[in-house]
């Protein structure tokens, strides 16, 4: 991406930060004490699409599978789980920190976007050789090699501008905390830094109490926890988020099947969601991680380039071989069909719901000029939008509050409606236009002789007076989940 380019991308994700933080959306966490690094509150309207996306998520999983079901397990697990899944031993990112600007960065960050700038400037072959000489040092853990790969590709401070750089050393992601109320019973635990080990836990409890049959999956929704060393871009890299995690348990042989079958099923998720083709791209992981044999992110093209929002990964046994060994419990599954005792292979799905919220900010946000006017408005599908229609009288007198009362008790009960009578029509309209609300309902003198209402579309500003006795129907044909479930 050229200088220029790149200015203007930032420009665009400051204007995104800065409407999620006036409008409601997003806020940094304990703003009046400046914030704290990476972490980040949702305001009244972000708290609402971050719900709706979640439930989406659920719904999807959980009932257009007959053979998923859900859990919610506990943040905090036994430690044991995390030395067994291999966190505690391999949780790790390499750090690297600029002994002028005291900053730090992760080595491997500084590497790939250093590839970034060759492939930009069409060094397609000199980007890959730099990406494979990096994977061949670290897979060796030769942190010395990665170090000199930094100085000889003559990578500096942004901020000092220097190649004044320390040793680069591994920072387990985890933090951890004591349990027990007196120093001596004190143990160490983690908050858990994915919620995947909280479903292998629990596998055979579920397996054996929903009764569920190989191939089925468990989806859970929960927060996790990562020390970040470079939390940067927003809500992109925070260091308490949300993951929407499913586990797919398959026979094994069929796990590169099933693979292939999650990838395209979530790529057709996010283009039912509004997501455009050419800002979703595929990208296939060339270093598996110690427990995979095949993976693969679902980029989305950012303002700061494309970025991984979910990933799709055959863990293999690994997972479930592991708690087995570690907690001498078998983990196995008796599969009548072919009459044997197998530990299933496992297919995960993982997406964070906040970059997920983040994706579909960006796709939403438009800030456009018509006719020499600038016009911000935030195009989400009616499916998600946090509010599903503002319902405005047109004067505060003449009755029309009234009979605009009346139209939102017959809606709230099904639909996040507005009421609101301040202002001009044309500020309230834009107001919601700057929320995402994709319908304006005006009550005006008409309304009292007819019973009718008109409707302002949100993208296209046209309007049309429909009757209040429609009104549900109309909302529900647009608003429904099934408009986005019957795509995928
Ligand atoms: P990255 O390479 O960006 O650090 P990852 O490969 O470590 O991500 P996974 O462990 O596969 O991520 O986690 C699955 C999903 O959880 C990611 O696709 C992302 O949507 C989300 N996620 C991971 N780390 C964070 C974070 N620090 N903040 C917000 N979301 C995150």
């Amino acid at each position: 991406m050229a200088k220029t380019e790149q200015t203007a991308e930032n420009a665009q994700l400051k204007d995104i930060i800065a409407h999620a933080k006036e409008y409601g959306f997003v806020y940094p966490s304990s703003e009046i004490y400046d914030g704290l690094q990476a972490v980040y509150d949702y305001g009244a309207y972000g708290v609402e699409l971050k719900n709706n996306l979640k439930r989406l998520w659920w719904e999807t999983m959980t009932r257009l599978n007959d053979n998923i079901v859900g859990i919610d397990a506990s943040i905090f697990m036994h430690p044991t789980t995390w030395k067994a899944s291999g966190h505690v031993d391999s949780f790790n990112d390499p750090m690297i920190d600029n002994k002028d600007s005291k900053k730090r960065y992760r080595a491997d960050v500084l590497i790939e976007e250093k590839a970034a700038q060759y492939e930009q400037s069409g060094e397609k072959a000199r980007a890959q050789e730099l990406l494979s000489a990096m994977a061949r040092l670290l897979e060796a853990e030769d942190f010395a090699g990665v170090r000199d790969l930094i100085i000889n590709e003559s990578i500096v401070c942004p901020i000092s501008g220097t190649a004044n750089w320390t040793e680069v050393r591994q920072f387990n992601l985890m933090f951890s905390t004591q349990v027990g109320s007196v120093s001596e019973d004190a143990s160490t635990i983690y908050l858990r830094p994915e919620t995947a080990q909280g479903i292998f836990v629990n596998f055979l409890n579920v397996q054996k109490t929903a009764r569920m049959k190989i191939p089925f999956g468990i989806a859970q929704i929960g927060k996790a926890f990562r020390n970040e060393i470079v939390a940067r871009q927003f809500i992109f890299r925070m260091r308490e988020f949300e993951q929407m995690e499913m586990q797919f348990f398959v026979r094994p042989g069929s796990e590169l099947d099933w693979y292939k079958e999650w990838a395209a099923t979530r790529m057709k998720w996010h283009k039912a969601l509004g997501i455009p083709e050419e800002k979703l791209r595929r990208h296939d992981h060339e270093k598996l991680a110690h427990y995979a044999n095949a993976a693969m992110d679902i980029e989305y093209e950012f303002p700061f380039g494309f970025k991984e929002v979910e990933g799709i990964h055959s863990r293999t046994d690994f997972d479930l071989k592991s708690h087995q060994e570690y907690s001498k419990k078998k983990q196995q599954y008796f599969d009548p069909e072919i009459n044997q005792n197998y530990i299933p292979y496992v297919i995960e799905t993982s997406i964070g719901a906040d970059r997920l919220f983040l994706m579909t900010l960006c796709n939403a946000f438009v800030d456009e000029q018509v006719e020499g006017k600038q016009r911000t408005y935030l195009k989400f599908h009616p499916a998600i939008a946090p509010v599903k229609a503002a319902i405005l009288p047109l004067v505060k007198k003449d009755g029309l509050p009234e009979k605009a009362k009346e139209i939102v008790e017959a809606l709230k009960y099904d639909f996040n409606i507005i009421y609101e009578e301040a202002a001009s029509i044309g500020k309230r309209y834009t107001r919601q236009d700057l929320i995402g609300t994709p319908f304006c309902i005006a009550v005006d003198h008409q309304t009292l002789e007819d019973n009718t209402v008109t409707i302002r579309h949100r993208d296209t500003t046209e309007q049309e007076r429909v009757a209040i006795a429609d009104l549900h129907a109309r909302l529900t044909e647009a608003c429904s989940f099934r408009r986005v479930f019957e795509k995928i």
